[in-house]
């Protein structure tokens, strides 16, 4: 096994009424969330299959499939706590996290350390180890939407 790893993903999530908007764990003023599995947490799914790409195990739809009722607005959070378990099982600890969201609104600047440092808490990692940009999509067709890319490097712990 090699000392370092790295690790990809990716989700979407369409925007509805009447839920709580969730990003990276962190509840944002808007008039709409995003529905689909769980929370809906597009950021933390993104990344909890990056986590679980780099050691090669099932993916979050597999772990954690959408049509068991048992998931239906868990808190994603959950799902990232279960890829870092699989991680240090597997002998390695998180290094850094990178990530995009592309997305029309609401506007993640203004809450993007409180995001990072979320992130950061749930992967054990300092803050300044969670990288979020946010993008708009332009001509893209999907403002009805929120997409997340997530790499994750992990490195074979000391032992
Ligand atoms: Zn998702």
């Amino acid at each position: 096994m090699s000392r370092m790893r790295i690790g990809y993903g990716w989700d979407s999530h369409e925007f509805k009424s009447g839920v709580a908007l969730k990003i990276g764990g962190v509840t944002l003023p808007h008039d709409k969330g995003l529905g689909g599995h769980s929370d809906g947490d597009v950021l933390l799914h993104a990344i909890t299959d990056a986590l679980l790409g780099a050691i090669a195990a099932p993916d979050i739809g597999t772990l954690f499939p959408p049509s068991d009722a048992k998931w239906k607005g868990a808190d994603s959070a959950v799902f990232v706590r279960e890829a870092v378990k699989r991680v240090r099982a597997a002998g390695y600890g998180v290094v850094n996290v990178d990530s995009t969201l592309v997305l029309a609104a609401p506007k993640i600047g203004p809450h993007a350390k409180a995001i990072r440092e979320h992130v950061a808490e749930l992967l054990g990692v300092a803050a300044d180890c969670v990288g979020l940009k946010a993008k708009t999509p332009e001509g893209m067709g999907t403002d009805n939407a929120a997409i997340a890319h997530a790499v994750v490097l992990i490195e074979r712990a000391k032992s």
